[in-house]
């Protein structure tokens, strides 16, 4: 975007007057006083037809907030944007800062940045008089040209506007009422560029006023002394909703200056949130470690927030900011790295645990989510999970229950599908929109709407090479050829002894000494269960019930089998692994109940 003033970067010297100002050679003096407004619409009418990102880092706004945003910069309109916290509002208003010229020239030492072709407070007025072309200039760039303010109860008209300055006064033998005593406030200082109040339902009724004056006559008053002083600003504004409709909060005629009222929203797809915490969460550390984040495990991030956001229990005026599933991921990646350096692992790799090590800090601070949400076997939320998808996808139907009868075969096998499901799955919320999916996939493929049997059976396959590959991408960078050890698991039975895996991986040219880590890894990701009772296997769902785990597996090896431990490899597995099935089990911790 070439400023209209920017003859000089052509190989010429900058210009240090206003008579070198003039003396560029294409110099225009009409372009040089244009508006900010005015200018804000020629660079974006550039930036539009060169088809350039207009907000780049802000997603999922692409349809939705940003063509009204441009609609109102090209309207040159005030605006303001409605939305709750977390979505993304300072990025937007900071965000208009690209479409300002790089630089433009400002009269050296002006508190206002006057235009030095028409500057308009006294104290430049009578500079240039005095000192004509000779009066020096300064190159204002445009980082210095956006002024942000946090409005509270207690911002004051001296804050905003500005104030006299005694000192000042009595150091010039001046009046009070003279305009070379005033302290002048943000909004004058942000003269010539953009002014942003956050949350201006809380700022006082007589400051609005003020805006309003401003806005409206470029008439300020300050102490009681009228002052002319037509201010060249973009006024933009963020609010919650609520606040900002709610009787007396915003004076009548403020409101009527503000052009276009522009809600924001939350992601409307997962993908859309995971890319936002993508770029916001600190997930590339400094501590020489490598970090991978799964993509499955940013999904169930992202999952959460949506799931809060749908809670009847989260308070919907202030919502579930989007950087809750942000701090979350940071956190999340700090649990692995602990875990990482204690284990002298060169790659950190989150696992699900970590999520509920990261959820248990937030479920402490009030406010932000049912502590309930932590718990991802729960079987109510998974359910929700596909219940929601279901609702939201268009499908006709009145109750979220409806899904399962409409949908679903009523047993697999003799069990009520859903409790089928959640013994056959890893309990996260991508595996179960896999599965059903796939299962969906299968009965469409054959012409039904309903899932049947043989559709489950034929989904679980698919799952089943889904979930392995989950399971190599987490295992992967803690013992090179996971996939080929895993393989050598093909045909094993569902439950199986120490001695048996330890053949197993010795097969697979695991050396002695490693034997004991790679079982204790099996068991961490899930792929191996304990036996913690006679006939009663339990999987690592949550990392704290490691100790009590391993101690009641030793206990039920020592008083059943002297002393070999027992482990079940986990039912998500053995459609591709071919594994066989073990008629006398008991299912173990019931995970997923209707
Ligand atoms: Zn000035």
């Amino acid at each position: 975007m070439a400023p209209s003033t920017s003859a000089h970067s052509a190989g010429h010297p900058k210009p240090r007057t206003i008579g070198e100002l003039k003396r560029i050679p294409d110099f225009d003096s009409r372009s040089a006083g244009v508006s900010v407004k005015n200018e804000i619409r020629r660079n974006l009418l550039r930036a539009i037809e060169r088809n350039e990102p207009l907000f780049p880092g802000v997603h999922g706004y692409e349809d939705t907030v940003i063509p009204q945003i441009v609609n109102a910069l090209l309207s040159r309109h005030n605006f303001i944007l409605l939305g709750l916290r977390g979505q993304a509002k300072s990025r937007i208003l900071r965000g208009l800062l690209q479409f300002l010229d790089p630089e433009i020239p400002v009269i050296a030492g002006c508190e206002i940045n006057d235009n030095p072709l028409q500057p308009i407070c006294r104290g430049c007025r009578e500079r240039v008089a005095a000192e004509g072309d000779s009066a020096p200039i300064n190159w204002l760039p445009r980082d210095q040209r956006y002024v942000e303010k946090l409005a509270t109860p207690d911002v004051t008209i001296a804050d905003i506007i500005g104030d006299v300055d005694p000192i000042r006064a009595a150091r010039g033998g001046r009046d009070l009422s003279d305009e070379l005593t005033i302290h002048y406030g943000l909004l004058p200082r942000a003269n010539r560029g953009i002014f942003a109040i956050n949350e201006l339902p809380d700022l006082a009724g007589k400051i609005q006023v003020g805006l309003f004056n401003i806005m409206q006559e470029g008439d300020i008053q300050i102490k009681g002394y009228p002052l002319r002083l037509p201010l060249d600003v973009l006024l933009v504004f963020s609010a919650n909703p609520e606040d900002y409709t709610a009787r007396g909060k915003i004076i009548t005629p403020l409101k009527d200056r503000i052009g276009a009222e522009i809600r924001t929203h939350y992601p409307s797809t997962i993908e859309e949130g995971i890319s936002i915490t993508k770029q916001e969460a600190w997930t590339g550390r400094d501590s020489g470690y490598r970090v991978e984040v799964p993509d499955y495990l940013r999904e169930l991030v992202e999952e959460i927030a949506f799931q809060a956001r749908d809670d009847k229990r989260v308070d919907k005026r202030s919502g579930v900011s989007q950087r809750l599933p942000i701090s979350v991921m940071e956190n999340v990646v700090s649990n692995a790295e602990r875990r990482a350096l204690k284990n002298q692992e060169s790659v950190v790799v989150p696992r699900v645990s970590d999520i509920y090590a990261a959820m248990l800090q937030f479920a402490k601070e009030r406010d932000k989510l049912p502590a309930r949400l932590m718990i991802w076997s729960d079987p109510d939320l998974l359910r929700r999970v596909i219940e929601t998808r279901f609702m939201k996808s268009g499908a006709d139907l009145k109750f979220p229950r409806e899904v399962w009868e409409r949908y679903f075969v009523p047993t697999v096998g003799g069990i009520p599908t859903w409790e089928y499901i959640g013994h056959r799955i890893l309990p996260r919320p991508r595996d179960l929109i896999y599965l059903i999916k796939s299962a969906l996939q299968f009965a469409i493929n054959r012409g039904r709407t309903r899932v049947e049997e043989r559709d489950f059976s034929d989904a679980e396959r698919q799952y089943s090479r889904f979930a392995l590959d989950a399971l190599i991408v987490e295992a992967g960078v803690r013992i090179s050829s996971v996939e080929d050890l895993l393989l050598h698991f093909v045909q094993s039975s569902e439950i199986i002894t120490e001695s048996e895996i330890s053949a197993r991986l010795v097969a697979a040219h695991t050396p002695a000494s490693k034997l004991e880590d790679v079982i204790r890894l099996f068991v961490e990701l899930t792929f191996l269960g304990f036996e913690v009772a006679p006939n009663r296997f339990e999987f690592l769902y949550d990392e704290q019930d490691e100790r009590k785990f391993s101690i009641m597996a030793r206990k039920t090896a020592d008083e059943t089998t002297n002393g070999v431990r027992r482990f079940r490899i986990h039912p998500a597995f053995h459609a591709f692994l071919e594994i066989k099935p073990h008629s006398a089990t008991t299912p173990g911790q019931m995970i997923i109940r209707l």
